[in-house]
């Protein structure tokens, strides 16, 4: 099957108040124009150097997501034009964030990135991270970036038990956090997690926002 037909087996099988993220990393262009031809507009990839080439090729109106982690000294290259910035994992890269909206003087999208998998290698910050960094003095200085919600990745296993228990933990977070600290923000309101392989099971569990590359566009050849 080609990929616009991936693309609408899919969108019609999410419900609408799901916002599906075409994960098009190591895709080429045509690829992504095929998608973009269907009337998808909203993409992620995980390098900042391939998603700054692709920004300046690809259609002006397509909103590039960045789910990949992110090092500080490249936020510039995506400050100008980034829709959203997902995995955000500490106090001293939101705080780059906030200085490179601030230069460019746009509010900036960010999803914070819990870490719910038991792996060691999986990014994120932990319960008692989150709470340190949300009451801390120097983020609530920082007006110009917006924390939309949160975004996680379950542990790579076949167990969907265990991973239905990792969507669990992540959705008591993200509401816990809306009873708190965003309280008063009432576009605290995503809850990113679900790949190919499990985003029905994170829908069922409270997700709406997925991301989805091999389903799409096929394997990946690296
Ligand atoms: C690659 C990637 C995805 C998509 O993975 P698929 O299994 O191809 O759907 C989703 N989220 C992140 C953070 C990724 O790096």
């Amino acid at each position: 099957m080609g990929i616009a037909e991936n693309l609408k087996t899919i969108v019609d099988n999410i419900p609408d108040h799901v916002t599906l993220v075409a994960v098009s990393k190591t895709m080429p262009d045509e690829a992504i124009l095929e998608a973009y031809e269907a009337g998808h507009r909203d993409f992620g990839e995980n390098k900042v150097q391939d998603l700054a080439a692709k920004q300046e090729r690809l259609p002006g109106d397509i909103r590039w997501h960045m789910i990949g982690h992110l090092q500080s000294n490249k936020v510039k290259y995506l400050a100008p034009f980034v829709h959203m910035l997902h995995g955000v994992d500490s106090l001293k890269l939101l705080g780059t964030i906030h200085k490179e909206a601030v230069k460019n003087n746009r509010v900036i999208d960010c999803l914070l990135q819990v870490r719910i998998a038991t792996e060691e290698s999986k990014f994120g910050l932990t319960e008692s991270q989150l709470k340190e960094m949300l009451s801390s003095e120097a983020f609530r200085g920082m007006d110009m970036v917006r924390i939309r919600g949160v975004m996680g990745m379950a542990t790579f296993t076949e167990n969907s038990k265990q991973i239905r228990e990792e969507f669990r933990l992540l959705k008591r977070i993200f509401e816990g956090m809306k009873a708190t600290a965003f309280e008063k923000q009432e576009d605290f309101d995503l809850l990113s997690c679900g790949m190919s392989g499990d985003y029905d099971l994170a829908i069922e569990e409270g997700s709406n926002m997925v991301r989805i590359g091999s389903l799409i566009f096929g394997p990946r050849n690296y």
